[in-house]
């Protein structure tokens, strides 16, 4: 429980790193002991495997909108900077956070919820809009 909490403010923190205006997001992915395997945010920038998934997710929920998102999602980045020889992942935490500093929600979209099932990982943490900064939901596939 203690690794849950530092994992999620760990997720916060490396949102803040983001330079994404409209919306900073972080993801960490850990083990199921709670080891952090891997962490990213969102960058404006393409990326191939953005694109894999965009181009699945429009398919799967027929919505050609969704190919055009192809600036890479802090969760997928993530995913990118796993190094399977070093662990099992097994939950994900992701956050936003505001230009006021606190956490606001950061359900995964639909682009990366396939993303993160092909990766194996069967929790995802996210957070909520929270007026005293902390606030999640967890949710198991
Ligand atoms: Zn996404």
């Amino acid at each position: 429980m203690k690794k849950f909490h530092k994992n999620l403010n760990r997720a916060i923190e490396v949102s803040k790193q983001s330079t994404f205006r409209r919306g900073r997001v972080g993801a960490v992915i850990a083990d199921r002991s709670g080891n952090i395997l891997a962490e990213s945010y969102n960058i404006q920038k393409t990326h191939p495997m953005q694109k894999e998934f965009a181009d699945k997710a429009s398919q799967k929920h027929g919505d050609s909108n969704m190919s055009s998102k192809i600036f890479l999602h802090a969760e997928i980045a993530a995913i990118i900077s796993l190094t399977r020889a070093f662990g099992d992942p097994h939950v994900i935490y992701v956050a936003r956070t505001l230009q006021n500093g606190l956490p606001a929600i950061a359900k995964p979209c639909g682009i990366c919820s396939i993303a993160i099932k092909e990766a194996g990982i069967k929790n995802i943490v996210y957070t909520e809009d929270s007026d005293d900064g902390f606030s999640y939901t967890v949710k198991e596939y």
